[in-house]
C-alpha cells in the first residue's frame, strides 16, 4: 500500500469504521471546544463535530465521536458546565458520530436518534463502496428514544427542533436546530469546504443532500451559524457555495448518465475537474465521489 492509498484508507477509516475496526491511535487527540453562541459549543477532536448545549437543565450533546475519546469528551464537557450530561442526539449512525454512545449512556445520557439509526446500529452493515463490514453496536450504544419525522426539546432556554430529512448522506439523517440561538447542526449533510461522502449502501442519495441544504438555507439568515459534520463552523454563504457545487456536479453526472455513459466512463470524464483544487482536498477524493454521485443520481 503506497502512502497516498494509506492516507486515503486512514481518512476513510475515520469516517466509516466502528471504533474497534478503526484501530486508530487516539492518544494524541485533543478535544477542543469552540463557542458558537451563548450556551452552545462545538467540540472538535477526531471524527464528526460534536454539538453541545449547556445551561441549568443539563448538558445536551449532538454526536459523540469514537469510544476511546469518551473520557476526554466528558472532561471537556465538565470544564464547560457543572451540570450532568442528560441527552445525546445522533445525527446519523456512522461510527465517527456514535462511537461514544455506550459511554455517554453509562454517564447518564439518554440516547436519541431517528429510527433508522437504531435499525442500522442494531445489525451488521456492509458498505459496498469500500468493501467494509461494520458489526452491530453493543445494546448499550443503541438509541433508546427513536422518532420517524421530528421531535422538539425544550431545554436550556432553547427550542431545539430535531428533524429528519429524506435520504441524503444516509437514510437516517437528522438536523438539529437551536431556534433562539440561530444555530443548526447539520451532521454529515454538510461537509464545509469539501465534497460530501454519500453512503449509498446506507440509502444515501445526492438529491437528498441538495434538498437538505435547500431546506436549511430557507431557515437561515446572515447571522445563522451552521455546524457541519466535518469542517469549520460555517455561514449561510458557505452552505450556498456547497449546495451549488453538489447540485452542479449532480446535474453534470445525471446528464452523462442519461446519455447512457457507464460509471467508469463518467468517472473518466472528470466532471468535477475545475472544482477539485478547492473541493476535492478532503477525504472524498474526486474519482470516488463521482462514482457515488453516479450510483445515487436520479
Ligand atoms: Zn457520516
Amino acid at each position: 500500500m503506497n502512502a497516498r492509498v494509506l492516507a486515503a484508507a486512514l481518512a476513510l477509516g475515520t469516517l466509516l469504521a466502528s471504533p474497534v475496526r478503526a484501530q486508530q491511535d487516539f492518544s494524541s487527540v485533543r478535544i477542543e471546544p469552540e463557542k458558537v453562541a451563548d450556551g452552545i459549543y462545538v467540540l472538535k477532536g477526531a471524527g464528526g463535530n460534536i454539538g453541545l448545549s449547556v445551561g441549568e437543565d443539563g448538558a445536551f450533546m449532538i454526536d459523540d465521536q469514537f469510544a476511546p475519546l469518551s473520557e476526554k469528551i466528558l472532561a471537556a464537557v465538565k470544564a464547560i458546565t457543572a451540570e450532568p450530561l442528560r441527552f445525546v442526539v445522533n445525527t446519523h449512525w456512522h461510527g465517527d458520530h456514535t462511537g461514544g454512545n455506550e459511554s455517554m449512556g453509562k454517564a447518564g445520557a439518554l440516547l436519541v436518534a431517528h429510527e433508522n439509526v437504531r435499525r442500522r446500529m442494531s445489525a451488521e452493515q456492509f458498505n459496498a463502496t469500500f468493501d467494509r463490514t461494520t458489526p452491530p453496536s453493543p445494546p448499550g450504544a443503541l438509541p433508546v428514544v427513536t422518532f420517524t419525522d421530528a421531535l422538539t426539546f425544550h431545554w436550556n432556554g432553547q427550542t431545539i427542533r430535531v428533524f429528519h430529512v429524506d435520504p441524503a448522506h444516509t437514510d437516517g439523517d437528522s438536523i438539529i436546530h437551536f431556534v433562539e440561538a440561530d444555530v443548526l447542526h447539520m451532521g454529515d449533510l454538510f461537509f464545509n469546504g469539501s465534497y460530501p461522502y454519500i453512503d449509498v449502501s446506507s440509502g444515501g442519495r445526492i438529491g437528498g443532500v441538495v434538498s437538505a441544504a435547500e431546506r436549511v438555507l430557507k431557515a437561515a439568515g446572515d447571522r445563522t451559524r451552521l455546524i457541519p459534520g466535518h469542517g469549520p463552523v460555517g455561514t449561510k454563504a458557505d452552505l450556498e457555495a456547497y449546495r451549488d457545487v453538489v447540485a452542479t456536479v449532480g446535474d453534470r453526472v445525471a446528464a452523462l448518465k442519461a446519455q447512457g455513459r457507464s460509471r467508469e466512463e463518467v468517472v473518466a470524464a472528470k466532471p468535477t475537474a475545475e472544482l477539485d483544487a478547492k473541493w476535492g482536498q478532503g477525504f472524498m477524493k474526486p474519482d470516488v465521489w463521482v462514482g457515488l454521485v453516479y450510483d445515487s443520481v436520479e
